[in-house]
């Protein structure tokens, strides 16, 4: 496996200055091409020059040659006629330039005297004369030499102060995430309440900073509604259970008829569907929740789902003397899964005949929606449902009288189920309420 450094900062430093000096070698490289080359077209040219002044003063005024070095400055040359060598300058003899052209150097081209002088030397061949001259190549060749040298010696430095500079600079770029990580260690379930420090909300950790405080916004969110839950369950659970046991107990302490007897079994058995009621639809939530219960779809005539619905809690309305109509009219269709919608439609309806009053009226119909939805309407003539509590009837153990009690007493729980069981197949619920003036409940589902 690849071994990788442990820390992104030790990393971005040697990355860093891995490419600067990456960078800065390039460079110096190219410095070191264009300085040698321009140091030595200077010097082309002067040996091009001397060439030129002794070729014209050997045409013209051969017999000044000699004085030439001493007027012009031109030391370093050597004349050779018709094979024999005519003149030479005492600097030439001295450094023994001869040998470099019998090296074959026509040049120009650099050359090393024994004695260790760098030398340009070029010659001209005429047919009847070859002239040869050098100039010393020292100052210039020392110049290119120190720039090698600087060069040499400041790379490493700067590779070093990259280095340095990039671990600081990594250093200084990476304390978010420091601080993110220390305080994420800190946040447990008790204290989701608590957020990541953002330095900059526009930099890169400062998104990434924001992105995790909405996390914990969120599951602070969840973990709050599960303990409301929890707390209005354990509630919503003891209520009965009270009921049973203080029943009970009054009808340990005396002597009863065998009627009141059965009366007391009736009213503990009451409190044991309440139970029941309440722990199934405990169960059908907490599955929800935990996405357990998958909707299969399938394609499901509502007119004829309604009808079943309706025919099941008839019953219940005819207890109350409702009148419970179901409207049959054109077949409507829907992609869903019949029997959590069902379970949706059943709680709306049961709520209507709770709520409506003896003698009410109840309608019930599936119909097509304007824009292509398929839609299931329960209308009832009960007491309607004031404003303040339209918006909230819908969460979990929300009554909108709390304090009603004995046989319409619900636990709040079945609007929630029937809003789950409408959103699990793709629709959500309208409310059409006004205070006694009845309610109208409306399941729309896509079309
Ligand atoms: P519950 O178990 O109390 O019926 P729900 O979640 O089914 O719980 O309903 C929440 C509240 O909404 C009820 O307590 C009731 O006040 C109100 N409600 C629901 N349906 C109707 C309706 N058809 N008419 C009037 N009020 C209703």
């Amino acid at each position: 496996m690849k071994r990788r450094l442990p820390s992104i900062r030790a990393r971005l430093a040697l990355w860093h200055a891995g490419v600067l000096t990456l960078i800065v070698c390039v460079f110096s490289a190219g410095i070191l091409v264009f300085v040698r080359a321009s140091l030595f077209a200077g010097v082309d040219r002067q040996l091009h020059r001397a060439l030129t002044t002794i070729d014209w003063v050997y045409h013209h005024e051969p017999d000044e040659i000699a004085d030439l070095a001493s007027e012009s400055g031109i030391v370093l040359f050597q004349l050779v006629v018709d094979g024999k060598l005519r003149y030479q300058t005492e600097g030439w003899k001295r450094a023994g330039l001869s040998r470099a052209l019998h090296d074959g150097a026509m040049g120009p081209e650099s050359w090393e005297s024994p004695n260790g002088g760098w030398y340009r030397v070029q010659a001209v061949a005429e047919p009847s004369y070859t002239l040869a001259a050098a100039v010393v190549e020292g100052a210039r060749r020392d110049a290119f030499w120190t720039l090698v040298a600087i060069l040499a010696a400041g790379i490493p430095l700067a590779a070093g102060l990259a280095v340095a500079g990039g671990y600081f600079l990594a250093g200084r770029a990476l304390a978010p995430v420091g601080a993110m990580a220390d305080k994420a260690r800190q946040i447990t379930a008790d204290s989701l309440g608590e957020r990541l420090p953002v330095r900059n909300p526009q930099d890169e950790f400062g998104r990434l900073a924001g992105v995790i405080n909405d996390t914990l916004s969120r599951l602070h969110d969840s973990f709050d509604r599960l303990r409301r839950f929890t707390a209005d369950a354990s509630h919503e659970l003891r209520t009965p259970l009270t009921a049973m046991r203080s029943v009970g107990e009054v009808a340990l302490e005396a002597t009863l008829e065998p009627a009141r007897y059965r009366e007391v079994i009736g009213s503990m058995l009451e409190e044991v569907d309440r139970l029941t009621h309440l722990v199934d639809s405990l169960l059908v939530l907490t599955r929800a929740d935990s996405g357990a219960t998958r909707p299969v779809r399938e394609v499901v005539e509502l007119s004829a789902l309604t009808g079943s619905v309706a025919d099941h809690l008839r019953v219940l309305a005819e207890e109350k003397q409702q009148s419970l109509s179901v409207d049959a009219g054109a077949p409507v269709e829907a992609r869903c899964d019949p029997a959590i919608l069902r379970l949706g439609l059943m709680n709306l309806l049961h709520n209507a005949i709770k709520y409506t009053p003896s003698g009410g009226a109840i309608h019930v119909r599936a119909k097509a929606g304007e824009s292509g939805q398929s839609l299931i309407e329960v209308q009832d003539s009960g007491p309607g449902i004031a404003a303040v509590h339209r918006e909230r009837i819908f969460e979990r153990f929300y009554r909108a009288d709390a304090g009603r009690s004995g046989e319409s007493a619900g636990v709040g729980l079945g609007l929630a189920i029937a809003r789950w069981a409408v959103a699990a197949n793709g629709g959500h619920i309208e409310l059409e309420s006004e205070e006694s003036k009845g309610s109208l409940f409306r399941i729309v589902l896509p079309g």
